[in-house]
């Protein structure tokens, strides 16, 4: 059974009436997705007895007549950088190949209390670093809707399984774009919520000062409700908001008139077809919704790409050196002494990427650069979040695109680390700022790949965001 057609709602309708039980659901969606899966290696591991356990418990609590939960039966993919007790987590990395962690995410506990079943573990960048899925040690995920393009990284078996349809939900993680950028490649909706809304308590750390779990969907709606179950204050992680989390869904009414709509100069000069048409015709239909639309400025995000890989490279190096061999972590066994070790065990285990930001950290953290590279690039971060505060006192979103182009083909930018980052171009300025940003799927090229319209909000107003996501989807179908 696909689960392509399938909803949170449509999935408890379906329970409740009787249709099917949650077992058989989770059957029927687990042969599948194995089946499937070497279309596209989205899933790393498929988590099968803990998922049957998780809708066995579904099942009882709907004999017991008691209220199942709110993503009851819901098949839910979980990206590999985020843990999950007994069940292999990897990173996508060779030094976590065989790891098997004690505990679970925050993110994953909620999920399984709110009736939600884990199918499995997927694929992506390892350790979250890339944009395209070809830096996983266990290879490419292939763009299910073209597959000899990428799906889009580092989220992208997140993605592929949700457009697959292998998967009704995914979670995926975004430190400078890997959620809202394969969800835009695979045509599916990705969201990035405020920093700190969703505890990062049980995701491996990248660059913790951005790091954000959220969701993956086909619609706003279960996005909407996939956020609201895993968000709000988590006592193990001290940076998780205490700000109240509204019922998102309830505010979806298709209604957005009078809405202002920014639209930022820097976005979009330069912006090339197909996706510049795309989005721009997107626009048209939220001015048909009644939106007013204003060009706005965000003067600084010129230095956006070079901020955040020095910031991000520099955080990296230092979550990155916890894999030592000692620990967690496969160890070299070739090696005399314990500095040989450490040294062959990083040398065998990391990826080139990985190498590569520990090197570019290390170097802008180092005693004669911090002041030239890391401190400057702190000060222009603060000067990109201030564009976006200034932006916000005249508009309530901002629109614009999530990638400067649809999905590549697999190979195309892996000896070019350098244009890889400049695709991140559109996404990173988010993620820097701590605002909630999301992807709408909003048409295809004539080829047929999928191109996403970015909305963002102010901090802590996914509300908006998803009003204008949902409105936009609705009125666009
Ligand atoms: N592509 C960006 C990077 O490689 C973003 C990755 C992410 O958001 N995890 O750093």
């Amino acid at each position: 059974m696909t689960l392509a057609n399938q909803s949170i709602d449509s999935i408890r309708a379906g329970l409740l009436a009787k249709k099917f039980s949650a077992e058989e659901l989770t059957r029927s969606a687990l042969a599948y997705a194995e089946a499937e899966n070497p279309k596209t290696n989205a899933y790393l591991t498929f988590s099968s007895d803990r998922a049957l356990l998780a809708a066995r418990s579904v099942d009882a609590k709907i004999a017991q007549g008691d209220d199942p939960g709110p993503v009851a039966g819901v098949p839910i993919a979980v990206k590999d950088v985020i843990v999950t007790r007994g069940v292999r987590t990897t990173c996508a990395s060779r030094l976590l190949a065989h790891y098997v962690p004690p505990y679970d995410a925050t993110a994953v506990t909620r999920l399984e209390q709110a009736g939600g079943v884990i199918l499995g573990k997927t694929n992506c960048d390892e350790f979250a670093m890339g944009s395209s899925t070809e830096n996983s040690a266990f290879g490419p995920v292939r763009n299910p809707v073209a597959p000899d393009r990428v799906p889009g990284g580092s989220s992208g078996g997140s993605a592929a399984a949700v457009a697959q349809g292998t998967a009704v939900l995914a979670l995926g993680s975004d430190t400078g774009g890997s959620i809202r950028q394969p969800a835009s490649f695979c045509g599916v909706v990705g969201v990035t919520p405020t920093y700190g809304r969703v505890s990062r308590y049980g995701l491996t750390a990248f660059a913790s000062s951005l790091d954000h779990i959220g969701p993956l969907s086909r619609t706003v709606h279960d996005s909407a409700r996939l956020l609201q179950v895993i968000a709000g204050r988590d006592e193990m992680d001290s940076t998780s908001a205490f700000a109240t989390v509204p019922d998102y869904a309830a505010a979806l009414d298709g209604n957005i008139r009078g809405m202002k709509v920014g639209l930022p100069r820097e976005f979009f000069d330069g912006l090339a077809s197909p996706t510049g048409d795309l989005i721009m015709a997107a626009v048209e239909v939220l001015k048909k919704l009644g939106c007013e639309i204003r060009e706005i400025r965000l003067p600084h995000m010129p230095y956006a790409v070079a901020c955040y890989y020095i910031i991000a490279a520099a955080e990296a190096s230092s979550n990155l050196a916890r894999y030592d061999g000692v620990r967690y972590t496969v160890r070299s066994e070739a090696a005399e002494t314990l500095s040989d070790m450490y040294r062959n065990t990083r040398d065998e285990g990391f990826g080139a990427e990985c190498k590569r930001r520990i090197m570019l950290g290390t170097y802008v953290l180092s005693a004669g650069y911090y002041d030239a590279y890391y401190l400057k690039a702190q000060k222009v971060r603060a000067l990109i979040a201030r564009d976006y505060d200034r932006a916000f006192e005249e508009v309530d979103s901002i629109v614009g695109p999530v990638s400067p182009f649809p999905a590549f083909k697999i190979g195309e930018k892996l000896d070019d680390p350098i244009s890889m980052y400049l695709s991140d171009i559109y996404t990173i300025t988010g993620d820097l700022a701590g605002i909630p940003c999301m992807s709408v799927p909003c048409g295809a090229t004539a080829e047929g790949l999928p191109v996403g319209l970015q909305i963002l909000t102010r901090h802590f107003n996914e509300t908006t965001m998803f009003r204008v996501a949902h409105a936009y989807q609705t009125a666009s179908n």
